[in-house]
């Protein structure tokens, strides 16, 4: 399958502002790709070559690129520069400096596209600069301009097609079952492996009861299940059916730790492979864990190493993405796991088990120290007890409970965010939310001192029901000089011309952006809006929702991606909560 059908879907993708339409075009694509390659087609779609665990990033420094291109073109490197300079984007730079170039009489291919990327990728060492060049520079010369731009825009990581997990997996169900009827299965699939690519190859070539039958495996991780929230013990503990187990929510990373007889892997929530960045967790977990095999989740916190003291989210985000001092950085700042959750023990699934049958499982295999233990939990159908210890856990530091179903259904509910855990937080410093994690959509200029930077953002929040993002408010406080100035450059990869086709907004931005980037905002309390879509008309005919003063609280959280920000359906469930306490 040529390339060329690969870089055109691409070109219409961008182009639309419907997401229906990309969802057509992905049917098309997929429909006409064979069996063999669907998978290399899922990863190159999303940007990637494999999925985010198994750590093997395709990347290329902009300088070395731009030597690629200089050769590929015959255009000096100094000129390749400041064209980049102008456009601001090297990929369509290399396409217009590409077009004077004759075309190469053999089309590229998808399978050589695939191969060379990953030999990029794996390429290391002595010489592997040039080499890499080298490789892109033999793609380039094959390719046309079209091609020449998704190929830079890949090797440099700014493929901003943006199309959602949930968008793609809609696009298999129908290009293989003849309708959407099927995506909840292909999305269970999903769930359990993170694996876009495995799923859409099981799916092409053994069809939906193959689909049916997939497991969990060890070095795979499973995406996590989550929480809703909840702002009262009554309210919690009737979703609960009377009665539940509350538990600290440690304010650290998310860990999900594979334990076999090859030794140990971690993924973050964000599934990408963490091992190598926290050998005293690995280390913690071989000496705590009696098991030949496990799958246990966990919360790790930094802690003082004098005192023993649980240190805020902050001070563990230093140990994050680290690929050198990771050994002294993990004696100057320790860390404790805090155990909450097994997947699996020693051969046995436990996912489909309730909550309390897993705990007991986790209980049997863990042998508490000071760098692993199991989450305080305390099973009641108290109100009073429970928000007795949401003071304690607030005063102590946490930043509050997560209340847990007890019942026969308490199944660990893999990627879905559901009421079988709910959070239970409150903020003293603000009377009304609970903080919120919103996705960068757009921006307006600054003026005067913010010149040259960022008036404010429009800020949304996630909608599971049209895998799209919805606007709730425009975020301008809260940003001190460092965060302003942080902002153009950190936002200026996911740029672009238009709104984003996932993107529903009435507020004309005057800049666009790929939905991304996660911010952690706090406000007063929540208010009907004529201009904001976050629940327009569930609430009210005609009005959405909008955060009252809201600020930014200085957290970027780089830990979640856009589909992990705070839903619309969470913020209404905050709005009609609001509502019941006056
Ligand atoms: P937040 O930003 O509030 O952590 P989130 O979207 O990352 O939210 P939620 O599912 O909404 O995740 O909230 C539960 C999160 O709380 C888990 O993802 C986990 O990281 C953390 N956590 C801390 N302590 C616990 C615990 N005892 N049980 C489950 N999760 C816990």
């Amino acid at each position: 399958m040529k390339y060329s059908l690969i870089a055109d879907a691409y070109e219409k993708i961008e182009e639309t502002t419907k997401r229906l339409k990309m969802t057509d075009l992905l049917v098309k694509l997929i429909s006409q790709a064979p069996k063999e390659l669907i998978s290399k087609i899922s990863y190159l779609t999303q940007g990637k070559l494999h999925p985010d665990f198994m750590g093997i990033e395709l990347g290329m420094a902009e300088k070395m690129v731009i030597s690629a291109v200089s050769k590929a073109s015959g255009v000096e490197k100094e000129k390749v520069v400041s064209e980049w300079r102008r456009t601001g984007d090297l990929g369509t730079t290399t396409e217009e400096l590409l077009k004077s170039k004759p075309l190469s009489d053999t089309p590229l291919e998808i399978l050589e596209v695939y191969k060379v990327f990953d030999k990029i990728a794996h390429t290391t060492g002595k010489g592997s600069v040039n080499e890499k060049i080298n490789l892109l520079v033999s793609l380039l010369k094959k390719a046309t301009p079209k091609e020449a731009r998704y190929l830079v825009r890949m090797v440099t990581r700014r493929l901003r097609l943006g199309i959602g997990d949930m968008t793609f997996l809609d696009a298999l169900a129908i290009a293989y079952t003849g309708s959407k009827n099927a995506r909840k299965e292909v999305e269970k699939a999903y769930n359990l492996s993170s694996d876009l690519g495995l799923v859409a190859e099981t799916l092409a070539n053994e069809g939906l009861d193959c689909i049916r039958t997939f497991k969990i495996r060890m070095g795979r991780p499973v995406r996590a299940m989550l929480a809703e929230r909840l702002s009262s013990a009554d309210e919690i503990l009737k979703k609960l059916g009377g009665k539940g187990a509350a538990e600290y929510k440690y304010d650290g990373l998310r860990i999900q730790a594979h334990l076999s007889p090859s030794g140990i892997q971690l993924f973050s929530r964000r599934l990408e492979n963490i091992t190598s960045q926290f050998p005293d967790v690995v280390k913690a977990l071989e000496d705590g864990i009696k098991a030949g095999q496990a799958i246990v989740e966990g919360e790790c916190v930094a802690i003082d190493p004098n005192t023993a003291e649980i240190q805020p989210f902050q001070v563990l985000t230093r140990r994050r993405g680290r690929k050198y001092e990771v050994e002294a950085m993990a004696e100057e700042i320790p860390t404790t796991i805090f155990l909450f959750d097994a997947l699996h023990v020693d051969g046995e699934d436990l996912l489909d088990k309730p909550y309390p049958e897993r705990r007991k499982a986790l209980q049997r295999i863990v042998n508490e120290g000071e760098h692993v233990k199991l989450s305080e939990q305390l099973v009641t159908d108290d109100p009073e007890e429970i928000d007795r210890l949401l003071v304690n856990a607030v005063e102590s530091g946490y930043e509050g409970l997560v209340l847990k179903s007890i019942g026969e259904d308490s199944v660990y509910r893999a990627g879905a965010r559901g009421f079988l855990w709910i959070k239970y937080k409150r903020d003293y410093k603000s009377e009304l939310i609970d903080t919120i994690d919103l996705v960068v959509v757009g921006a307006f200029a600054g003026r005067g001192r913010r010149a040259g930077t960022y008036g404010a953002l429009l800020m949304a929040a996630y909608d599971t029901e049209s895998d799209g993002f919805k606007t709730v408010s425009k975020l301008g406080t809260g940003f001190n000089d460092a965060n302003l100035a942080k902002l153009p450059k950190t936002l200026k990869p996911y740029k672009i011309d238009h709104i984003h086709p996932r993107v529903d907004s009435q507020i004309e931005a005057d800049y666009w952006f790929a939905p991304t980037v996660v911010l952690e905002v706090i406000g007063a309390e929540l208010t009907l809006s004529p201009s904001h879509t976050c629940g327009l008309n569930i609430v009210r005919e005609g009005a959405g929702l909008a955060i009252r003063f809201p600020r930014f609280t200085g957290k970027w959280r780089n830990d979640k991606s856009a589909e992990d920000a705070t839903t619309v359906k969470e913020i209404v469930d905050m709005y009609k909560s609001q509502l019941k306490k006056f």
